[in-house]
């Protein structure tokens, strides 16, 4: 198993990151990466403390764009766009109108199907999470897991990315608690994911921050996935979610064992010459 010295998932000051994308830079260099990619949070229409700005946005590209000047690694521009059905920005115009180089899409905040409000699944809080679970869903749990898994649906179905973001996180907070991933309703989900991420030409990434932040005991997606999407043929790479230039190969090499096991021999990786990810 060879995977590409890279990192196309990180985070910096401009959103919810630690640290500034100079520091993620010099990092890399000590790495020994290839290629770095950026990927904010992209801008959301509400009051929040994650996302990028939209005013700040534009300096954000150029800050990158400064930088290639300074390294030999290869910088790129990108953005974790959260789909919210009704709220969020095209991911493609994001694209075009940014120039970024590829899009990350991933579902952070999940909207019931009836009413006002927003499941936020991820963070560093479970209260929050099942907070929101009772506030927003009433504790049903059955209906609260299918609506993320119908919103992942909806984007793989209505936006144009290139790669998936922790495409379970819905999981993390769960910790086998009000369900496990072995039930037939959420397998059925999960292997639906799987074949619109198949058809629409989709990246899975592995993402590690679950095992380092010790908020998940597996990668995001868990070993089973990551066995449906080699057997769908699917291409893969690793991604630390880094929100700190310490952060940036956390369990990269443990990652690549799993997709060892799981039956891949290499990872995707951005052909610059292309301007698209090859695999
Ligand atoms: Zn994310
Ligand atoms: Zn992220």
């Amino acid at each position: 198993m060879t995977y590409y010295p890279a990192n196309y998932h990180t985070h910096c000051l401009y959103c919810d990151g630690k640290s500034t994308l100079e520091e993620h830079v010099r990092e890399a260099e000590k790495q020994g990466l290839l290629q770095l990619g950026f990927s904010s949070h992209a801008p959301v229409p509400f009051e929040n403390k994650f996302a990028i700005s939209e005013e700040d946005l534009p300096e954000y590209i150029r800050e990158i764009d400064r930088l290639k000047s300074q390294t030999d690694v290869c910088l790129l521009k990108a953005l974790e766009c959260d789909f919210i059905p009704g709220m969020t920005v095209d991911f493609a115009d994001r694209k075009s109108v940014n120039g970024l180089d590829y899009v990350i899409g991933g579902v952070h905040l999940v909207r019931p199907p009836h009413g006002d409000g927003l499941w936020f699944i991820d963070g560093p809080k479970q209260e929050i999470y099942d907070n929101g679970l009772r506030e927003l869903f009433d504790n049903n749990v059955k209906l609260a897991v299918t609506t993320f898994w119908e919103q992942t649906f909806e984007m793989l179905e209505t936006q144009k990315m290139d790669i998936i973001a922790h495409f379970d996180k819905i999981k993390m907070h769960n910790r086998n608690r009000f369900f496990t991933e072995d039930e037939s309703w959420y397998k059925i989900l999960a292997d639906k994911a799987i074949r619109l991420i198949k058809r629409h030409d989709v990246i899975v990434e592995v993402n590690t921050r679950g095992l380092y932040k010790k908020r998940s005991d597996s990668f995001y997606p868990s070993t089973e996935l990551l066995m449906k999407a080699r057997k769908a043929d699917i291409p893969v790479l690793i991604s630390s979610d880094a929100h700190q230039a310490e952060e940036l190969t956390l369990f990269m090499p443990e990652a690549a064992a799993e997709l060892q096991r799981c039956g891949y021999d290499h990872t995707a990786w951005f052909d610059v010459e292309k301007g698209r990810f090859v695999y």
